[in-house]
């Protein structure tokens, strides 16, 4: 039986002897969010979206290996991205196979925007992923219409706020689904001021009342080349008030570090820099 308290992200107490390592298997993405830029980049840039090399599943397999080998301290093996697991859905499902056959000690952990994740809750459960984060930062299509600027459903695009309900709908289907398949469900919302902070206690309740674990209010890290590249990053004073607010109703994480799609080691000791060369030499 696994320890799921040994999860830096979800219980801070273990964040100093407790340490993850995202995989970056899954490049493409089933939605467009007016704040992301993805680039595959080497240099010390750490946000999420960011990479120094994409893997393959197998390949994947071999770096955590060596991961492991230079920090023992990981517990858990995440995808989150630098697209979204589940627009990527055979690249992620086979390196969690390959995980749980070779490290099945590690904890494992899928970060998703939810668009795509409904077919797979079964395979997830099967997999022994115990944790899985769904990005919610509406609950209104009218707000999310603000926030993402196309949902991909197969070969249909929706944009507004008919991609907005698309996306909302998988989205709240998702909670319910991974919780009854007795799964710790994180929901990551991102603070992007005069878009949606006034509306980030609703997004807490109805996420709640589904049965998520804990929220994750993540500041807007503004980045160039975005719709939200000129917006102010939101500072403690709004984003101490929200977390108390919210907090009545679910946990609060507050200790993120807006991670790299290709972090490792401990939450606070990133290695992503250091390990550079090595997923570099995986990816060839
Ligand atoms: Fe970027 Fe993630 Fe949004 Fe996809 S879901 S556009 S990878 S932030
Ligand atoms: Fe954990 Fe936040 Fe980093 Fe995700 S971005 S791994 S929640 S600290």
């Amino acid at each position: 039986m696994k320890d799921t308290t040994k999860h830096p992200c979800f219980n801070k107490e273990t964040a100093g002897s407790c340490g993850r390592v995202h995989l970056p298997v899954a490049p493409k993405c089933n939605i467009q969010c007016n704040y992301c830029n993805r680039k595959y980049d080497c240099v010390n840039e750490s946000r999420p979206g960011v990479t120094s090399g994409v893997l393959k599943p197998f390949q994947a397999a071999e770096y955590m290996d060596q991961v492991l080998t230079k920090e023992p301290r990981i517990t858990v093996a995440g995808i989150a991205g630098p697209g979204d697991p589940f627009a990527n859905p055979a690249e992620t499902l086979e390196t969690m196979r390959l995980l749980n056959k070779k490290h099945p000690h590690l904890l494992f952990c899928l970060s998703s925007n939810g668009m795509g994740i409904l077919p797979y809750l079964d395979d997830i459960k099967e997999l022994g992923v115990s944790h899985v984060t769904i990005t919610i930062s509406a609950v209104d299509p009218k707000i999310g219409a603000k926030l993402y600027a196309w949902v991909k459903d197969g070969n249909v695009v929706y944009r507004g706020e008919q991609g907005a309900e698309v996306l909302l709908e998988r989205q709240l289907a998702a909670i319910k689904g991974l919780k009854e398949r007795g799964i710790i469900v994180k929901i990551n919302s991102i603070v992007v001021p005069g878009i949606n902070e006034d509306h980030l206690v609703e997004v807490a309740k109805v996420v709640s009342e589904l049965g998520a674990d804990i929220q994750n209010m993540i500041p807007l890290k503004p980045t160039a080349d975005t719709l939200f590249a000129d917006v102010k990053e939101p500072g403690h004073e709004i984003i101490g008030p929200l977390r108390k607010e919210a907090g009545k109703v679910i946990d609060q994480m507050t200790h993120c570090k807006r991670c790299r799609a290709d972090a490792v080691g401990l939450l606070g000791d990133d290695q992503s820099a250091s390990l550079c060369g090595t997923l570099q030499a995986c990816s060839k």
